[in-house]
Order: structure tokens, then C-alpha cells, then sequence
């Protein structure tokens, strides 16, 4: 068969500095995306409008932890999507019951909020922590207050910005939501000191990701779990991007043998196919929630449920939990070996790290296009870290491919 290309001369985008042109000229420049423009993916590859084939050393930040286009996960939504889509929460549907059962088994929790981005689900946890302050703990009418760390990231509406302590974040989006309190993140005493009578919660992502794959030292989180026990707090761990297979265990809590009284969970949680979000954890928690007090038209609808279920029922094989694991072995320590050979330090845990770049060598973006260049796609974050996080269907000999181009980037 002839393929002819019978698109008119002018007029529709083939290249991709075409295609860059009109995302610049039409969409709204919160992002600066690296030139690449993708057509295709299928595992830990993907595909410009080009032909051109690069291996995803990103996973859209941990939203492709098993891969584009996993069959069963795409199976699961085709299924679905031949049945019902949605269908408001003002009606049951068939799959909310048996995925809000799957995964809560699934983490060891009791109840489950779905929502459908990560920050709507850490909207949703605030709110609940909040509620439960005031009608259980017995904190005064809007005098609660949570406890959040310096370098945080949890997401981009207004009142998650009012508590990042990063000024991009932040700048020209005042007036903020009072009631949070920042702590030196990693520091004991810092926290101690930030509790009083009316904490309502701890909210912590395990290892931070945005920051630069941060990993706490060791015994922090089982010292914050011991401080919200010992003064009736919540605490609240955003596994957003570290949860789900990322760092070799289900939840980057369990390396440390910490149970959270809520989890924030969301990327993987769509299976890369679309916003799944949810709040898991106690009963008596959650339970706080009444009719209307709090909602979503499309949190829980029956295509995520589905999507849902389908991840669910991949992560309670382990199978991605201990990939993550060998592979993360082999991967940092093969981006040790890059330490003073034009890499500063390496953070992380599992198929996850941060890459601190040397100083002398290239920044963040640079490394990133250059890598790209080489056919692997990474994306710094701040100026001198390039976040890692490979999909975890990936191969030992595409992993050692990526950390070859990154060797060659960073000039060791
Ligand atoms: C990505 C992320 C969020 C926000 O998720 P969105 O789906 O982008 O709203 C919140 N917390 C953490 C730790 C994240 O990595």
C-alpha cells in the first residue's frame, strides 16, 4: 500500500519545530519544554514526529511507573470505555466499591477518597485533617494548623503554593491560606519545636522529589511518626511521586516500617492514561466526611476506577516493586561511579535519583538537551540536578544506555 501524505502544503504542523511553533503560539507558557515532540510510545521508548526513538528516563515523573501503554492497563480502559464512562458521583457505579476495596487492601489502609490530580488529593487530605482537628481532636474553630517542610512540593492551587517555600512557586498568587507552618525538613528538633495544642497534621513527602530526590537521613520518619503519636497529629505522607513501586517497595514509607494515618497517592495511579488521585487511610479519619461537605465531579468515575483496579492488580504482583529494586541497585551504582567524574552527588532510592551535576559542568538544561541529543529524555530540576526515573519495565541494558549518555553528558 502507498502511503501519500495528502495534508495540505501550508497550514498543518509536520515538523517539530512546527509543532513547538504553534504550542508556543497558542498555549499558555507555564512550561518550557525540551524541543522533543512525540507522537508514539510503547514501554520505556518513545517515538518524535520524526521517527526518531528515545528511551523515557522520565516516566512523566513517576506517572509512567509501568511503561506507556502497558497492554493490561490499556486493556482495562478499552474494556471500560465500551461500557460505561462516567457517571457522577449522584449514582453508584460498578467499579468505585471494587477499587476503593483493591486499594485499600492493597496499601493496608481502611478507606479511600478518590480524586483524579495529586493536588486535589492533598486539597482533599487538608481539608479532611482539618475537619478532624476541629470535631475530633477539639482545636478551636479555624485555629488549626499543619506542619509542612521547607522545599516541599504538593502541588500548584492556591493554598498548596501558600506553603511552598519556592518563590516561583509563589510569586504574584497571594493572597495565601493561613494555618500552615514550615520546618526544616530532615530536622527533628525543628518539627518538635513547630508542635503545639493545635496541630492537626504533619504533611511530608518521604523522599522529595521536586527538590532534587531528597532522601530524609535515616530514623526522620519514624521520629515524626513518634511526635504526631506523642501529641495526637495527623501525619499525612504525600506519596504522590514516590509511592507505587518507585523506590522498590509499595510506598517509600515502608522502607522505614512507618504506617501514615493518610497517604496522598496519584500518578501511577492513572497508569500514565489518565488523572487518577486518591486519599487513603483511617477510618476514623476519613470518616470526618459527610454528604456534600466535599467533592468532584469526575473523582472516582467508573474509566479511572478501571484504570485504577488494572494498577492495582499490577503492584500486588511485586513484580514492579522488585524490579525497582534490582534495577535501582544497578543504577546507583553505576551513577556512583560517575561521583567526581563530573557528577557532585547522587540521591535516591530505587529506579529514582537526583543527579547533582559538578559544578563546571553543564547546568540542568543543558544536560537535558544534550541528552535528549543522545537520544534519552531526562529533565533537570532546579538548576543543577537531573531527575532519573526510568519507567520500571525498563531493561538493565537500556538502563546502562542512559546512564552511559548521561556519563558522556556530564563529561566524566
Ligand atoms: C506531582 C505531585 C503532586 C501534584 O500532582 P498533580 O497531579 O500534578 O496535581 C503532589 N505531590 C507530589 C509529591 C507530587 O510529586
Amino acid at each position: 500500500m502507498t502511503v501519500t501524505d495528502d495534508r495540505p502544503a501550508t497550514g498543518a504542523p509536520s515538523t517539530a519545530a512546527e509543532y513547538v511553533a504553534l504550542d508556543e503560539q497558542w498555549s499558555t507558557h507555564n512550561y518550557h519544554p525540551l524541543p522533543v515532540v512525540i507522537a508514539h510510545a510503547e514501554g520505556a521508548w518513545v517515538t518524535d514526529v520524526a521517527g526518531r526513538r528515545y528511551l523515557d528516563f522520565l516516566s512523566g515523573y513517576s506517572a509512567l511507573n509501568f511503561g506507556h501503554r502497558h497492554p493490561e492497563l490499556v486493556a482495562a480502559a478499552v474494556e471500560q470505555l465500551n461500557r460505561v464512562t462516567l457517571t457522577s458521583r449522584a449514582f453508584h457505579h460498578d467499579q468505585m466499591g471494587l477499587f476503593c476495596q483493591e486499594l485499600a487492601e492493597l496499601t493496608g489502609t481502611e478507606l479511600v477518597l478518590p480524586m483524579n490530580s495529586g493536588a486535589e488529593a492533598v486539597e482533599s487530605a487538608i481539608k479532611v485533617a482539618r475537619k478532624w482537628a476541629y470535631r475530633v481532636k477539639g482545636v478551636p474553630e479555624d485555629a488549626a494548623r499543619i506542619v509542612v517542610a521547607g522545599s516541599n512540593f504538593h502541588g500548584r492551587t492556591t493554598t498548596i503554593v501558600s506553603f511552598s517555600t519556592d518563590s516561583t512557586a509563589r510569586a504574584d498568587f497571594g493572597p495565601f491560606t493561613p494555618g500552615f507552618t514550615v520546618v526544616k525538613y530532615g530536622d527533628v528538633h525543628d518539627l518538635e519545636a513547630a508542635i503545639d495544642e493545635h496541630t492537626a497534621a504533619v504533611l511530608v513527602e518521604p523522599i522529595q522529589g521536586e527538590a532534587g530526590v531528597v532522601v530524609p537521613p535515616l530514623g526522620y520518619l519514624r521520629a515524626v511518626r513518634r511526635i504526631c503519636d506523642d501529641n495526637n497529629v495527623l501525619l499525612i505522607a504525600d506519596e504522590i511521586q514516590s509511592g507505587l513501586a518507585r523506590t522498590g517497595d509499595l510506598l517509600a514509607l515502608d522502607h522505614e516500617g512507618v504506617r501514615a494515618d493518610l497517604y496522598t497517592l496519584g500518578k501511577a495511579l492513572g497508569g500514565g492514561i489518565m488523572p487518577v488521585s486518591a486519599v487513603v487511610g483511617r477510618r476514623d479519619v476519613l470518616g470526618v466526611l459527610r454528604p456534600g461537605e466535599h467533592g468532584s465531579t469526575f473523582g472516582g468515575n467508573p474509566l479511572a476506577c478501571a484504570v485504577g483496579r488494572a494498577v492495582v492488580r499490577l503492584l500486588a504482583t511485586g513484580e514492579f516493586q522488585e524490579r525497582s529494586r534490582e534495577l535501582g541497585a544497578h543504577l546507583h551504582s553505576r551513577l556512583g561511579e560517575l561521583v567526581g567524574h563530573g557528577v557532585a552527588e547522587v540521591r535516591g532510592r530505587g529506579l529514582w535519583a537526583g543527579v547533582e551535576i559538578a559544578p563546571g559542568g553543564p547546568n540542568g538544561r543543558v544536560a537535558s538537551e544534550a541528552l535528549a541529543e543522545l537520544g534519552v529524555l531526562c529533565k533537570e530540576t532546579h538548576d543543577t540536578t537531573l531527575r532519573v526515573a526510568p519507567p520500571l519495565v525498563i531493561t538493565r541494558e537500556e538502563l546502562d544506555r542512559g546512564v552511559d549518555a548521561i556519563a558522556e553528558v556530564v563529561g566524566a
